[in-house]
This record gives structure tokens, sequence and C-alpha cells, in this order.
């Protein structure tokens, strides 16, 4: 049977979840053509605000890599939007002048920002927060300006305003009610949200209405009807949203605010659909992406060519996305008349507020500030109309109160229902979690992740996740996150978290600003403070060598007689007659007893006297030899055998090339301890199938495998990809490690947390994802500008100049 022409205009969450659905149930029923009016491929447009805010770069956010239209064998067009739509002739005229004629066309056109008639509005420095392009402008403002207006403070013009202000900006929000988030925070709630927000720092004009944004050649000021004038090089409007219907209604579809869709999501022409924001159902366009996951099952169904599935309104819920403040609100926001109840839990002190409103015996609405651990909670009572009674008297003091008497909330996740959503970043539901844990057995929370994508963005529905999981092992408690250690309640996710999310740069802002409970902190959190500023801010932060570990300070580890052994480099186990010579010199002046081979391919200079390890060092350093941090949490060695330019058997330059990778990666601090190998052939004589990251070299060009380990607890390397070149193994290499230490705590090693993120999720972000894997090397390099590193050709060839590396580590 030939295949129907499926067209979509829309390159956005709403049309792309359409065509994933599709494709889940029927991948063979068209040929797909997307027309995409911005430039990049489909991305979480939720996440700009993470973006913003610096917690997340724009290759995380990406939905569909370009790989994925390939695979599925999706013609793609961005940037060319489409301008005509002839329902006749079935037909659609893109910008770009391109006809395609469909079967069936999908409208996913999303909304348009609101934008009101203020005078001013067209200067330079005045901006949407809408898409990519918008968070750029602000980003680059944020770079070379100082006063940022914006001008709403609903949910977008707050995550805008915390954005711009993490980004250094002094920031004031215009908004035109008395209290924030009106549409969605009650009085106390908007009030408790301001008085914490202006503490952050922003400032806030409330009941303020905007007259006009003045300016020359760009915005100068926002001025407001009652006379305030509020400086500003930067105006973000964030005032509303307006449902993107202009092609449809020219076409001669039904549209009122939306393009008018029936229960099945098809528009008055019965071979056009629309789904998404654009979409009008019922009287009601949505704002939010929930709803969109259900009209994307809704219209695949249909065009699958089901008749069955309908789209039903579903009930909303919405959360803020600035980190550190929790708010939740679901329903109704406010009793309608006597006969409803409400009951407030307050605590300004504290900062938490609780409201629920009930009617008939159910729960019909609630705000959660603060404490918004029992929201989803509410939310499923609320949708299942569930009937309160018995546990009225208790409700407000969360779910483990009210059904488990205190004991254990993971015991209640069974009441919730399946179509549950969990997470709103991903629409993952409770039971497409349940499924992934009980097909692939899934047995942690990063394993979660890493499979179904639940809590993997913005993460704050973890708790609700680790729940589930819990439940779905039995009831098993599921072993928490420790936190990191005595000092604090934060476990090393969050406090990482925090230090991007918050722009902590300093381990002292680390400690006051999460409530530390020591002043100094101790010897296991300020080592893991140091690496997690350093991976944070390569530039900015300044190492801080009090809080390494003496054998890193030293470089040289303490033996059982009090002397020490130093192990000086020794680039992918060649050396030289020189450097064998310096190190006999060393041995006989400072009468060191013991000279031996290690594992690693080096020479150990063992029962050194403390006293001369400056002498040592710096004799070995003028020699030109470096550290070989064997005692570092960073790389120590990269083993290697004499590979094709000695072996009969060889079948690439593995010296060669462990020589090359010894260089790219010397000097990178990493969670743990890191080990490479290089084999010239599948006999594997460096033992690469142990090592963090080892690479087998075959006639067919490159096998890299990573997360193995010697020692007690020994295991084998899972195999990541097969590469052609040398430089593409410096690439894989490089951004599997910096995957590695941008996302794995304090003392692990790779080993440990590939077992909880699974290989799959390694081979995503390194192998199928070819921006991503690009963008990890990218950050990898700029890592390595600030390292002590001599200026080694690896890196200068990447275009890191010799100059901006230190000469050769010093013992400090
Ligand atoms: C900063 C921000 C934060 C948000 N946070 C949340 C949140 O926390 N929770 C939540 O639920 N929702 C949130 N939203 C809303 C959510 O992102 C939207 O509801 C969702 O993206 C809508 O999906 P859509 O596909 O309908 O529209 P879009 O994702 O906007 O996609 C529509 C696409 O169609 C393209 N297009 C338009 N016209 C044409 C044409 N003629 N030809 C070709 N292409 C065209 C547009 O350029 C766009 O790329 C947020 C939105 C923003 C901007």
């Amino acid at each position: 049977m030939s295949k129907g022409k499926l067209v979509v205009v829309g390159n956005g969450m709403a049309g792309m979840r359409t065509v994933e659905e599709l494709l889940k149930i029927a991948p063979d029923t068209y040929d797909i053509t997307v027309f995409g009016a911005e430039p990049q491929v489909n991305y979480n447009r939720i996440l700009l605000s993470s973006v913003l805010a610096g917690e997340k770069a724009m290759d995380d956010i990406v939905i569909s890599p370009r790989s994925w239209y390939d695979e599925h064998g999706i013609t793609l067009f961005t940037g060319d939007p489409v301008v005509a739509l002839d329902a006749q002739a079935q037909t659609v005229t893109s910008a770009g002048g391109r006809v395609v004629a469909y079967d069936k066309l999908l409208l996913a056109t999303g909304s348009n920002p609101l934008v009101p008639p203020i005078p001013g509005l067209d200067l330079p420095g005045v901006c949407s927060f809408r898409d990519i392009k918008d968070v750029e402008t602000m980003i680059g403002a944020a770079e070379e300006h100082r006063h940022a207006v914006v001008i709403g403070g609903g949910l977008l013009g707050l995550e805008a305003a915390w954005g711009l202000k993490r980004r250094g900006m002094s920031v004031a929000v215009v908004h035109l009610m008395p209290t924030l988030m009106e549409r969605q925070l009650d009085t106390a709630a908007g009030q408790l949200l301001q008085r914490d927000l202006d503490r952050r720092g922003i400032a806030f004009f409330t009941d303020g209405q905007t007259e006009e944004i003045t300016g020359d050649d760009r915005v100068r000021s926002v001025r407001l009807a009652d006379g305030r004038e509020i400086p500003a090089d930067l105006v973000v409007m964030a005032v509303g949203i307006r449902p993107n219907i202009a092609l449809a209604k020219a076409a001669g579809l039904d549209a009122n605010r939306g393009i008018v869709v029936a229960d099945n999501m098809q528009t008055t022409d019965p071979s056009i659909f629309a789904v998404g924001e654009c979409a009008e159902h019922r009287g009601l366009c949505f704002g939010l992406v929930a709803p969109l996951w259900d009209m994307a099952k809704v219209c695949a169904h249909h065009l699958a060519g089901g008749e069955e599935m309908l789209f039903a309104a579903p009930a909303l819920s919405t959360r803020l996305k600035i980190t550190g403040i929790d708010v939740f609100s679901a329903g109704a926001l406010a009793a309608a008349d006597e006969a409803d109840d409400e009951i407030t839990l307050q605590d300004a002190a504290h900062g938490t507020y609780k409201k629920l409103i009930l009617r008939d015996g159910k729960l019909v609405g609630t705000v959660l500030y603060g404490d918004v651990a029992d929201g989803a909670w509410y939310f499923d009572l609320m949708r299942q109309g569930a009937d309160i009674g018995a546990i009225r008297q208790t409700m407000i003091f969360g779910q483990a109160h009210a059904e488990t008497g205190g004991k254990s909330a993971a015991l209640s996740v069974a009441a919730m229902s399946d179509d549950l959503q969990v997470c709103g970043c991903n629409g993952v539901s409770k039971g497409s979690i349940c499924k992934a844990i009980a097909e692939k057995g899934l047995t942690s929370l990063d394993e979660v992740r890493a499979h179904t994508k639940a809590s993997a963005s913005c993460g704050s529905c973890s708790g609700m996740v680790q729940q589930i999981l819990a439940h779905a092992l039995g009831g098993a408690v599921v072993e928490a996150e420790p936190a990191m250690c005595k000092c604090t309640d934060h476990t090393h996710d969050e406090v990482r978290r925090s230090i991007v999310a918050q722009g902590l740069t300093t381990q002292q802002a680390v400690r006051e600003t999460l409530n530390w409970k020591t002043e100094d902190g101790c010897a296991k959190c300020r080592p893991a403070l140091n690496y997690y500023l350093l991976c944070a801010w390569p530039t900015d932060y300044v190492d801080d060598q009090q809080s390494r570990f003496i054998n890193e300070r030293a470089h040289a580890n303490i033996q059982k007689d009090g002397t020490y052994s130093v192990v000086p480099r020794m680039w992918g186990g060649l050396t030289t007659p020189a450097e064998l010579r310096a190190i006999a010199d060393v041995a006989e002046k400072y009468a060191i007893p013991t000279v031996k081979v290690t594992g690693g391919q080096r020479i150990d200079l063992l029962g050194v006297k403390k006293e001369d390890l400056p002498g040592v060092w710096g004799d070995l350093n003028d020699a030109g030899m470096v550290s070989g941090h064997a005692y570092a949490k960073g790389l120590r060695t990269v083993k290697t055998c004499v590979g094709s330019e000695w072996c009969r058997f060889g079948t690439q330059d593995s010296t060669g090339l462990g020589v090359r990778l010894e260089k790219l990666l010397w000097g990178t601090w990493t969670p743990h301890k890191v080990k490479l190998a290089v084999s010239g052939c599948p006999r594997n004589c460096a033992e690469a199938s142990i090592k963090d990251i080892g690479v087998i070299c075959t006639e067919a060009g490159y096998d890299i495998s990573v997360g193995g380990n010697g020692g007690i607890d020994v295991r084998v390397t899972e195999h990541l990809c097969q590469v052609k070149t040398e430089d593409e193994v410096l690439e894989y290499a490089a951004a599997f490690l910096q995957l590695y230490r941008e996302e794995a705590r304090y003392l692990d090693r790779t080993a440990p947390w590939l077992s909880r993120v699974g290989i799959d999720y390694c081979k995503q972000r390194v192998v199928a994802d070819a921006d991503g894997r690009r963008a990890l090397y990218a950050r990898f390099l700029f890592s390595q500008r600030h390292v002590q590193i001599d200026p080694w050709a690896e890196r200068a060839d990447k275009g890191i100049e010799a100059h901006e590396f230190k000469p050769l580590l010093k013992v400090g």
C-alpha cells in the first residue's frame, strides 16, 4: 500500500510529539514533511527558562536532533515558515517558495507573544520570551548592559526576571495587578513569592501600568502611567500569548481565539488537524504542555486511522521553575461560595503556605508555597474526584500524615492513577514510569531518569519519581541519595544544581546559601565543593589547594615508613634516555632507596624523605618531567602496547594514540581517578577492557569502551562505539570524560556512575547526539584552558594558545 503524505506546519513541542506518537503506532503510514519557522530542530521550549538562568545549555534542551528526523525518513525544512495554505488544492506554500501537497495536514503553529500597543515597542533592546532567538537577545544584553525591566509578573515574566538576575543584571518587574501570578496564586501566596524574589534582589512595580518605552537608538527606560520611570537597557515583554491562527484563518478554517477542533483534533476541514497552543477545543485554548501531550496521542490515533480515542481537557497544574522557590497551584484558587471550605496552613517565617479548597466533600483546588512535596498527591485527588471525608482533618499536613500516619509516603503512591503526569517537562506519566521499571528492571532514580526522561529536566518531580520507584520495587525503601556529609542535609546532586542555578562561585557562598551547619565545612565536603566549583566555573573559580587531599597537593604519597613515593609522568608509557638519566640522577642525589616500574607503565621513586620532596620535584621539573598525578582525582595513566610500529599483530599506532590522549586529557580534575589504555589489537596487551576508557584498535578503526575497573571490584568496560580515526577517538573520549565530570558525584568512579545512568544514556549523549557530543568536547577543552599545564601540541591544535598555559606543574 502506498504511503499517504502528511505535512506538519510547526516543528515545536506539540507537532513533533504527535509525530512521535504516530511513529510508535503506525510508522509506515505516511511520508512526513515538517516545516518549522525557527532555524532549530525541535527543542524543549519549557527549558528556555533554564537556559536563560544558566542551568542548561542550548544543546541540553534539544528533544529531537537532526539524526532523529533522518532515521525516520522525515523531510525537515527549518527556518522556512509556511505562508499559504490552499485547502482546496491540498497544498502548502512556504516562504522559501516550496509547494508541498498533502493528504493530511497538521497545524501545530503554537502561539505568538501578546504585544499590547505600547509606544516604543520597536526600539532595539525590546524582546519577548518565546524562543531561542529571544533568549540569545537576553543573554547578549546581559553581557553588555545593566538594567532590565520585565513587563509581566506571571510565570514567564518571573522566570525571565530570575534568569536575567542570575546573569548579573539589575532587574525590575512591572505587573499590572496588585499581586504576582494572580491567575495561579491567591493573594497570600503571591505576596510570599514577591517577598522571596525581592530578597533575591528583584524590584517590583505592582499595580504598574506601562505607558511608554522610551529611548532613541536603544531602549532607555520604562515609564508607568503614575509617572514612575524605571531605567532599562533591556525590556522583556511577558504579558501573555495569543494562539497563532493566521494561516488557518486565511484558509477559511473556523477559528475563534484558536483554530476550532473537534474531540478528535480535526478542524472544520476533515483533512486538516490542529494540536497545541494554536488549537481551541470546546472554547478552551491551552498555554501549558500537559494537555498538548494528550492532544498529540489523540491526533496520532486518528491520523493512524483510529476512531475511538477522544480528547478531553485535563485538569491543569502549574509550577514555577525558579530554583529554591517552590510554588504549586491547581484548580480553584478561592472558595466560590459559602458552601465551599478553605483549609489553610501558613508559616510565614519559614516561608510555607498551603491552601486547599473543598467542595461537596471533594478537593477542587490547591495553592502551595514553600513546601510543594504533596502537590502531585493533591492534584491526583482532584483529578480523581476522590471523596476526602476520611482524610479531611489531616490532609493539609500532607499525604504521609493523611494516609499512613506519617510513616511512608511511598505506600500511597499505589492510589495514584497511571495517567497522572509526573514529569511535566517531558510529559511522562506514572504508568510509563512503572512500565519502564518493570520491563527494564530499573532500580535507581538515575536509571529511571535515563530510560524515561522523568525528572531529567528541571528535577522538581524527583521526589515523586523516587516514591514511584520505591512502590514499584514492592515497597522496598529506595536508598535515598545520602546527604553530602554531616555539615549539610543537601545531597551531592542538590549542591551541584544549586551551584549552577544560583550562581554560587565560592565555597563560602555555597555554605552560606545552603545553610551549612559548619562554618568551614569538613574534610569530606571541602574537596567535593572545590571540585564542583572548578567544574562549574572553570574560568572564575580559583582552585583551593587547601581543600585538596595532601597527596594531590604534594604530588607524593606517604608510605608506611613515613617516607614518600613520587611518580613523574611518562606519556603513553614512553620514556627517553634523558628522562631515565634524570630519574637516575634524582635517585642518586637524594639517596632514594627503591626505583620501581609501576603497573601503569611509569617509574616510581620510593622512600623519598619529606624534606627532599621540593628538591626531587624541582630537579624532575627542570628535566622537563611533570607530575604523574599518581594520587590525584584526575587523569592518572594512559597505558599502551607497542602497536603497529613494532608489533606483528598491531593494527594501528596505539602508542602514538595513547600519547595524544594523555596529552589531551592530562590536568583535568575529575570526580575520581581516571585511567585509560590503548591496545593495538584485540589481544589487548594494554588491558583496555578494565579501564575507565579503553580503546582497542582493529583493522576497521577503534573500539571505544567505558566504565571498566580493576582493583577489588573488577568490572569489564561496556562498548560505547566504534570510530574510524584517531581524532574521533580524542573527541569521543573527551566528551565521555566531560559527561562524567559534569554528572557524577565526587568520589564516584566511572564504573558505579555508569551502572547508575546506564550505557544507553552515555551512548545517547556521546554517540547519537552529535551536536551534544561536540558541545561536551568544547566544554572539556574550555575547562582545560585554566589547568596548570604544559603547552602540549594536542591542545594548541584545538585552538588553545600555548601562552594561556602556565608552564610546568610545580609542587605547591
Ligand atoms: C519560556 C517558556 C517557559 C515555559 N514554561 C512552561 C512550563 O513550565 N510548563 C508548561 O506546561 N508550559 C510551559 N511553557 C509553555 C510551553 O512551552 C508551550 O505550551 C508549548 O511549547 C506549546 O507547544 P506548541 O507546539 O503548541 O507550540 P511551540 O512549541 O511554540 O511550537 C510551534 C512552532 O511552530 C512554529 N510555527 C509557527 N507558525 C509557523 C508556520 N507558519 N510555519 C512553520 N512553522 C511555524 C513556531 O515557530 C514554533 O517553532 C513555557 C513556554 C515558554 C516560552
